[in-house]
C-alpha cells in the first residue's frame, strides 16, 4: 500500500517486478502465495497479525496494491473486483447534490454507471470537453466536487492536459480523477501531474493476458484512501486472491509490453494515415493529431490504441473492415 524512498530510487522495471513483494516469511517462497483463506486464527480475541477477514484485506491483495501503488508513485493503492467497481467506490465517497464534471468521450460503462445508477441517488453529472480550458472554467461551479478525466479517451483517443485540469480543480477545491487505463503507469503518471486519484481497469494493460477482471485506485490523499477502504469493507467489491496473483504476474512485464504495444500502434497508425480509403486516424503519436503536443509532454510513449474513420461512412463499410 505504501512505497518507500528506496523503492522511489528504483527504475520502473525493477519496481514492476519487485515492489510490494517480499519472500513468504514462513517458507521463503519468492512468489507471493495465493492466500486462499477467508479468515485467520487469533491468538486471543482481537489479537491478530493484521488480517482478520478476507473482505477487509488479504495478503495477496496487499502485495498487489503495494505493487501498483509503487508504479503510480502513490502512497495508497486500493484494489477492487473490476474497473467499474473502482469507479463505484469513488462515487460513493460523494454526497447527494455533489456535481461531477466528466470528459465528453468516456468509457461506456463509466457513462452508464454515472447516468443510469448514481444520477438516481442525487449526484449530478455534466459532460465537458476538457481539451478546452475556457469551457471547463465556465463549468467549474461551487458544487463541483470531482473532475473525471480519461486521457487518452476510450474510444476516440482524445488527449486532455492533466496538469492544466488539475490546477483548475485545485482552484475551486475539487478533486481530479484520471482513468489511466489506456496509458498505464509506464506511459503516464497522473498523480505526478497533480491528479488526486488515478483509476485503472486492471483487466486491460495491467493484467495483460485477458484472463482476469480487476480495478484499482491509487492516491496520495489519505482522506480518499480511508474512504475507499471503508467502501471495500462496507460494499465488498473485492478481488479474489487468485485474481490478485494473476495481476501481480501481469505487472511484471508491463513495461516490456507497453514498449511493444506503442511501437506496433505507431506503425499501424502511420499505415492507416497514408491509406487512401481512410478519412481520419486518431492516434496521439501522429504529429498531425490535435493531442500530439500535450501527449508528448505528459506521456512516455503514445500507447497501443488506435481508432480511425473510413472515407466511406456507411456502417456496412466499417463492419466489412472489422
Ligand atoms: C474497461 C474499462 C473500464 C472498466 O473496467 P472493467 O474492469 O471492465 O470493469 C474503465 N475505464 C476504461 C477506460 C476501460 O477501458
Amino acid at each position: 500500500m505504501t512505497y518507500s524512498e528506496s523503492e522511489k530510487a528504483q527504475g520502473f522495471g525493477t519496481l514492476a517486478v519487485h515492489a510490494g513483494q517480499v519472500p513468504d516469511p514462513s517458507t521463503g517462497a519468492i512468489m507471493t502465495p495465493i492466500y486462499q483463506t477467508s479468515t485467520y486464527v487469533q491468538s486471543a480475541p482481537g489479537d491478530h497479525r493484521g488480517y482478520e477477514y478476507g473482505r477487509v484485506s488479504n495478503p495477496t491483495r496487499t502485495a498487489l496494491e503495494a505493487n501498483i501503488a509503487a508504479l503510480e508513485a502513490a502512497r495508497h493503492g486500493i484494489a477492487f473486483a473490476s474497473g467499474v467497481a473502482a469507479t463505484d467506490g469513488i462515487l460513493k465517497g460523494l454526497e447527494p447534490g455533489d456535481r461531477v464534471l466528466a470528459v465528453t468521450d468516456l468509457y461506456g460503462g463509466t457513462y452508464r454507471l454515472f447516468v443510469q445508477v448514481f444520477a438516481r441517488y442525487g449526484l449530478h453529472f455534466e459532460f465537458v470537453d476538457m481539451r478546452d480550458m475556457e469551457r471547463l472554467g465556465r463549468a467549474l461551479r461551487d458544487d463541483v466536487k470531482l473532475l473525471w478525466v480519461e486521457t487518452p479517451t476510450n474510444p476516440l483517443l482524445q488527449i486532455v492536459d492533466i496538469a492544466a485540469v488539475a490546477s483548475a480543480a485545485d482552484a475551486v477545491g475539487a478533486h481530479l480523477v484520471v482513468d489511466n487505463t489506456f496509458a498505464s503507469p509506464y506511459l503516464q503518471r497522473p498523480l505526478e501531474l497533480g491528479a488526486h486519484l488515478v483509476l485503472h481497469s486492471s483487466t486491460k494493460y495491467l493484467g495483460g493476458h485477458s484472463d482476469v477482471v480487476g480495478g484499482i485506485v491509487c492516491t496520495n490523499h489519505d482522506g480518499w484512501a480511508e474512504k475507499l477502504r471503508f467502501q471495500i469493507k462496507s460494499s465488498g467489491a473485492v478481488p479474489g486472491p487468485m485474481d490478485c496473483f494473476l495481476l501481480l504476474r501481469g505487472t511484471k512485464t508491463l513495461h516490456l509490453r507497453m514498449d511493444a504495444h506503442s511501437r506496433n500502434a505507431s506503425q499501424v497508425a502511420e499505415y492507416l494515415h497514408a491509406h487512401p480509403r481512410v478519412e481520419r486516424v486518431m492516434y496521439p503519436g501522429l504529429p498531425t493529431d490535435p493531442g500530439y503536443a500535450v501527449a508528448r509532454r505528459q506521456m512516455r510513449l503514445f500507447g497501443g490504441m488506435v481508432s480511425f474513420q473510413l472515407k466511406d461512412d456507411r456502417v456496412e463499410a466499417a463492419v466489412q473492415v472489422l
